[in-house]
Order: C-alpha cells, then sequence, then structure tokens
C-alpha cells in the first residue's frame, strides 16, 4: 500500500478507505481499552489522529511509542466523533520505525522557548512552529520563482565566490585555502595571494547585483535567489551572516518602474501564502503575533507611500520624538527611524527614495541636484528595511567619476564599466532579504528563528 500525506487525508477526508500512514509521533494517552497518538508527517501543521482498540494492540506493543518516536501505521479512516479533527484512523497494524527514549528525547509536549530551540536545531524541524516556518519558507521561494517566471523574468545565478572587494554591501568573508600557519609572503611582507587557489585574494559575495546587471543588459529582466554573506558584527534580531537575497534588474526601468515592481512583487507573495499557507499562518499568529493576519491583509489593501528621504528627515526632526540616534539630512535613517515613519507617522509600508549619495553604494543614479541619487528602500511595519535598491548610473563618466571619486579600485570593476561603453541603457533593480520577508509573513520576531541554520557572530554550530 502507498503511503498517504496526512494533509491528503485531512483535506480530502476518504472516510471508509484502507490507508497507510509514516510520521512521528507527538503524543499518546488514552487508557486501558483505548490508546490515541498524534501523529505528525511533516505534510501539515495538524496531527492525525490515531485510534488504538487495547483489544487489538497489547500495552507492550504500544510501550514504545512515545513522543518523538517514529512510527507506520495501516487502518481504515473513520469520521471522528471529537471536536478537534475531522477523521481519525483506526489501526489494525502499528510498526516502529525509530524509537525515542522519553528519558532523553528534548522535545517532550510541553512548548519549549525559541532560545531553547536554537541550541537543538537539528531537532526544532520536528516542532509544529518549525514546521510552519520551513513550509513557509518552501511556498515563498516557490511563489518568488512563479512571479518572476510569469513576468518575463529569467532566473540568473550569479557568483558566489567573487574577486571583487567593492560590492558596496558591506564586510565580506574571505574564501582561502592558504595555510594560515604558513602565510607565503611577498617580498615586502604582504600575504602573497598569488599563490592562493585562484591566483588572488577572493570573498564570499555580499550581493549578485553587479553580475545580475550585466544579466539585465542582455535578457532585459532577471532575477537572482542565492545566499550572500555579510561579516558584520550585527548582532541583532534582523540580521543573519548569511542569509538569501532575490535581486532582481530590469533594463529600461526607472526607478518609479522599480518601485512600482518591489510593491507588487511583496503584495504578490504576501497573497500568496495567505491563499496557499492559512493553516501555518493561523497556527505561527495564535502563538507568536495576534496581530499578525491583520498586519497581512492591511498591507496588501493599502498602497504604499512613496516620499523622499528629504521629507522623511523633515518628518522626524518634526516628530517631537526622543531617538536614541540623532536625525539630520544626511544621517543613515537607524531602524528606530524607520519604523517610526512606518508605524507611527503613516502606519503604512513606506518606500524612501532620493537620499544622499554619501550613505549610498557607488552604482546609484545620480540626480541633478548634485547630492542625492535614486535610491529606494522599502520599509515595512515590525520589519523596518526589507528592500534596498536603485535606478543604477547608466551614463559612462559619471559613473567613472563616482568610482575614481571613491577610491574604487578599477582593477575589479572595469567590465562592471564596460557595460556602460557598449549599449548601455537605464536600468534599476533592487535586493530582498528572503528571511526579512519571512520575518513578516511568519510574525516571528527573531531573523534566528525563520531560517533553518542560523550563522551569526560566534555561531556555526550545525
Ligand atoms: P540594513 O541597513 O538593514 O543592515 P542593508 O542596507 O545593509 O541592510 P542591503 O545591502 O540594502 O542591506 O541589502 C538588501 C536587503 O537584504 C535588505 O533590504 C535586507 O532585506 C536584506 N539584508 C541586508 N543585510 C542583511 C542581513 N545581515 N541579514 C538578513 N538580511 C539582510
Ligand atoms: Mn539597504
Amino acid at each position: 500500500m502507498k503511503r498517504s500525506l496526512v494533509k491528503y487525508l485531512l483535506k480530502t477526508a476518504p472516510v471508509g478507505e484502507e490507508v497507510l500512514v509514516k510520521g512521528w509521533v507527538r503524543t499518546r494517552r488514552g487508557n486501558k481499552n483505548v490508546q490515541f497518538i498524534a501523529l505528525n508527517d511533516g505534510s501539515i501543521v495538524h496531527h492525525i489522529q490515531i485510534v488504538a482498540d487495547m483489544s487489538i494492540f497489547s500495552e507492550n506493543d504500544l510501550k514504545p511509542i512515545t513522543t518523538g518516536s517514529c512510527i507506520e501505521v495501516s487502518g481504515k479512516l473513520v469520521s471522528s466523533p471529537g471536536q478537534e479533527q475531522p477523521v481519525e484512523i483506526q489501526a489494525k497494524s502499528i510498526k516502529l520505525l525509530g524509537s525515542a527514549d522519553p528519558e532523553t528525547y528534548p522535545l517532550q509536549k510541553k512548548g519549549h522557548s525559541l532560545e531553547f530551540l536554537r541550541e537543538i536545531a537539528h531537532l526544532r524541524p520536528r516542532t509544529n512552529t518549525f514546521g510552519c516556518i520551513l513550509r513557509l519558507r518552501h511556498a515563498l521561494s516557490f511563489a518568488i520563482h512563479k512571479y518572476f517566471n510569469d513576468h518575463g523574468f529569467f532566473y540568473m545565478h550569479t557568483p558566489i565566490i567573487t574577486g571583487s572587494d567593492c560590492e558596496g554591501a558591506g564586510a565580506m568573508f574571505r574564501v582561502t585555502t592558504l595555510d594560515l600557519n604558513n602565510l607565503p609572503r611577498t617580498p615586502d611582507g604582504q600575504i602573497d595571494f598569488s599563490e592562493d587557489f585562484f591566483g588572488k585574494d577572493t570573498k564570499l559575495t555580499v550581493s549578485g547585483q553587479l553580475e545580475g546587471e550585466l544579466g539585465a543588459l542582455a535578457l532585459g529582466a532577471i532575477y537572482t535567489f542565492g545566499p550572500t554573506f555579510r561579516a558584520e558584527n550585527s548582532n541583532t534580531p534582523r540580521h543573519l551572516a548569511e542569509f538569501w537575497m532575490i535581486e532582481p534588474e530590469v533594463a529600461f526601468n526607472d526607478i518609479n518602474d522599480n518601485m512600482d515592481l518591489a510593491e507588487d512583487f511583496l503584495k504578490y507573495l504576501i497573497r500568496y501564502v495567505l491563499e496557499n499557507n492559512i493553516d501555518d499562518i493561523k497556527f505561527l499568529s495564535n502563538l507568536y503575533d495576534k496581530e499578525l493576519i491583520d498586519r497581512l491583509n492591511f498591507v496588501l489593501d493599502n498602497p504604499f507611500v512613496r516620499l523622499s528621504y528629504t521629507e522623511g528627515i523633515d518628518i522626524l526632526t518634526r516628530s517631537g520624538e526622543k531617538f536614541e540616534f540623532p536625525v539630520f539630512w544626511g544621517a543613515d535613517l537607524q531602524a528606530e527611524h524607520e519604523r517610526y515613519l512606518v508605524e507611527k507617522h503613516f502606519k503604512r509600508p513606506v518606500i524612501l527614495t532620493n537620499y544622499p549619495k554619501e550613505i549610498k553604494a557607488f552604482y546609484m543614479k545620480q540626480n541633478d541636484d548634485g547630492k542625492t541619487v535614486r535610491a529606494m528602500d522599502v520599509l515595512f511595519p515590525k520589519i523596518g528595511e526589507i528592500i534596498g535598491g536603485s535606478e543604477r548610473e547608466d551614463n559612462y563618466d559619471k559613473l567613472k567619476q563616482r568610482i575614481e571619486e571613491l577610491q574604487l579600485p578599477m582593477k575589479d570593476l572595469w567590465w562592471y564599466l564596460e557595460t556602460r561603453k557598449f549599449g548601455s541603457a537605464p536600468h534599476s533593480g533592487f535586493g530582498l532579504g528572503f528571511e526579512r520577508l519571512m520575518l513578516f509573513v511568519s510574525g516571528m520576531s527573531n531573523i534566528r528563528d525563520v531560517i533553518p541554520f542560523p550563522r551569526t557572530p560566534k555561531n556555526a554550530e550545525f
């Protein structure tokens, strides 16, 4: 007999059929006449109830069926007299596939703190919470590919290992095979990277954007979706050292088209999980964030506010609010400022544009005022910055001048600059942090709890 998924049995309820299920025991309870096993197979947050009539099974048969053990059950699907579930399985045979010693299995029935679960990240996928998180990650990933595919974008694979040090988005991790105890040196005492694996100093990428632009200037519209790495010592609930980023890049789009794309894309993804993962979202909402579903619907129902950085600074200075970090024209906005604009002032997602060029990357398109660039950050309630993007500088001379002003190494950027020499075109793009989006749709408040194996300062376990 073929195994049925619990999801299928609960949704279609084929009462009267003989079925086979396999999964992990969440609880077993009952008395000497009848025992009830809650079985979860990961396909859905809900468990299926297995009813073991103790005239068929012995105490000894059921003894090893403890929380965490893995079993295979065949029997008849019947309507359940209980309120909690539509159907249950009257067990005919129960086979133990893997036991779980009740003395040492860490996930007993009582709830555990999220902090404790991080310490057992190898087992936390077995909890209801992380089942929901992992299913949501899957659904969102699928929806991202679907959105872009349906809109004529091509999925482009940009390199993870990069030889350029100036992707402009943050501190980088070095990639090397040199013997750290015996480093080769050049005559002037520097580390001799010509002896390293790639014959040069290499790093893990912080963004696929620069290569993504090469794709957009050939295929029209591309996106990347891959891991990115930042070696910043940011111990916050919103930063990981390894996170996944989605980066669309589109030829002929200006900053306004870019904002339209970002808003449409985010709304599509939120709608997708509300339509396809409502069980997971409801479960997480009940446990962690009662306002989650209202917040998701609110974002869907309202247009994002669009305003300039300068207007944003005005609102913040006039707010009378006490901020930890000072507010002045030219300051980089902190999460507290972003959240004030979104949560207190507008009470809606905000897209801020036209930032001072000094606080943004070299490749952003310069405005005629000589002071600002066509950057855009999308700011969300509870999260702050969820997207960062811009129209790109497509003018060869202006881009070259900016690279020189900032003294970025031309040896790393010559190929990037060449695209502005041969068939340059206006183009725009942005980066969406996948785990920031996961925080938003799951209602979780720490980014370590929305990725299976978080990498953060001093932590690379599992
Ligand atoms: P922040 O100011 O929040 O540190 P950033 O401006 O450095 O972010 P960008 O370089 O604009 O980030 O990256 C694009 C997007 O990637 C961000 O809008 C955010 O969603 C996400 N992101 C950036 N850094 C991290 C990180 N360390 N962990 C998780 N997501 C991140
Ligand atoms: Mn940013």
